[in-house]
């Protein structure tokens, strides 16, 4: 039999954004998707609007929201980084074996179908020096799938990752990767020319503290590329408490499409571009949650809750019409943005007096 598993404590927080501490509840859940025990709280800010976990774990035990089984952490390392092409996603048997592989436009319409935008591959800086590849760091690297795509392009890369195991992975495969958080670290100032944080900005205590740390960490101009679950689509409305991006208590921040801009603008960065995802993923797994609460479907429930973590091929290109036109009605579940730090840095004093997200 398993040891149940431990509850972080939790406090009271100011708005992560403004700094206003009068903030409502507007929602109780417990956790789906790990089952970390105990119910947990989001609340809007009075004042800017933002949408955030609170009372919120505390940063010493901020790790016990983690357990060995969560989803990105026991994601299987890159088995090959010597590759040398741009990896594609996996080609389907009907393109390899029969003769629909010489249909014309086959093969670009499957890779336009499955091609996400998840996480984009940055651009080569215009001025680097000979022989010096550019650098990229990313935060929250996981075991380094992404790492190894940056290599197979001809970048130098290093890796911030927090879970011990995940961390170890990645290093084993190579990759200069350190273990904790961008506080824990020593890096050069103004020494990369990208900063990538894929789905992590909404896991941190102090957003626009972290997005300082990458501002300072990149050459001026260099590219900030992050994503993160999108708080203002429809999904958010129609599941309410069996929204899966909730994903309580991990989650800490849920962004708009305006407040992650402002967040940005606040950090230091300029030119930020919003782009939505071509992802349903998130409404499979809050149909999984909703359905999950009665005996009749319980089990269909869990099986959809998975999915998310493994998702099948052949689902996602029979579903990836819909992703699209989500997309273009930007009503995306996930958001990509691409920043860029400014030639010469001006901070703002964090919000507007009375501004909202
Ligand atoms: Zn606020």
């Amino acid at each position: 039999m398993s040891m149940p598993l431990p509850a972080p404590e939790l406090q009271e927080t100011a708005c992560p954004l403004c700094g206003k501490a009068d903030s409502h509840t507007v929602l109780q859940t417990v956790d789906h998707l790990c089952g970390v025990p105990g119910t947990y709280s989001v609340a809007r800010c009075e004042k800017c609007e933002h949408v955030f976990m609170n009372p919120r774990p505390t940063t010493e035990t901020l790790h016990l929201c983690y357990p060995d089984h969560y989803g990105p952490h026991v994601s299987a390392p890159p088995t090959d980084n010597s590759n040398n092409s741009e990896p594609q996603p996996e080609t389907p048997w009907y393109l390899r074996f029969l003769p629909l592989r010489y249909v014309p436009g086959l093969r670009s319409l499957y890779y336009w179908l499955t091609n996400d935008r998840g996480q984009l591959l940055p651009h080569k800086p215009f001025e680097s020096e000979d022989n010096v590849p550019p650098r990229a760091l990313e935060l929250g690297c996981a075991t380094g799938g992404y790492l190894s795509r940056l290599v197979a392009i001809g970048w130098d890369v290093v890796g911030v990752e927090p879970s011990e195991a995940a961390s170890e992975k990645a290093r084993e495969c190579g990759f200069c990767v350190h273990t904790g958080v961008l506080d824990d670290v020593s890096l050069p100032a103004a020494s990369f020319d990208c900063a990538a944080a894929w789905m992590v900005i909404e896991h941190v205590v102090d957003p626009i503290t972290t997005l300082r740390q990458l501002h300072d960490l990149l050459k001026p101009g260099g590219q900030l590329l992050i994503s993160v679950p999108n708080g203002g689509c429809w999904e958010r409305l129609l599941f309410r408490s069996s929204w899966y991006v909730w994903e309580l208590p991990r989650h800490l921040h849920y962004f708009t499409p305006t407040s992650i801009r402002k967040v940005l603008e606040t950090s230091g960065f300029v030119n930020a571009t919003v782009i939505h995802q071509r992802n349903v993923l998130y409404i499979i797994g809050s149909l999984g949650i909703f359905l999950g609460q009665f005996s009749l479907t319980r089990s269909v429930g869990k099986r959809l809750l998975k999915y998310p973590d493994s998702p099948n091929m052949w689902v996602q290109l029979a579903i990836s019409p819909l992703a699209h036109l989500l997309a273009i009605f930007r009503q995306g579940g996930r958001l990509t943005i691409t920043a860029e730090r400014p030639l010469t840095t001006r901070y703002e004093c964090g919000l507007a007096e009375g501004a909202k997200l």
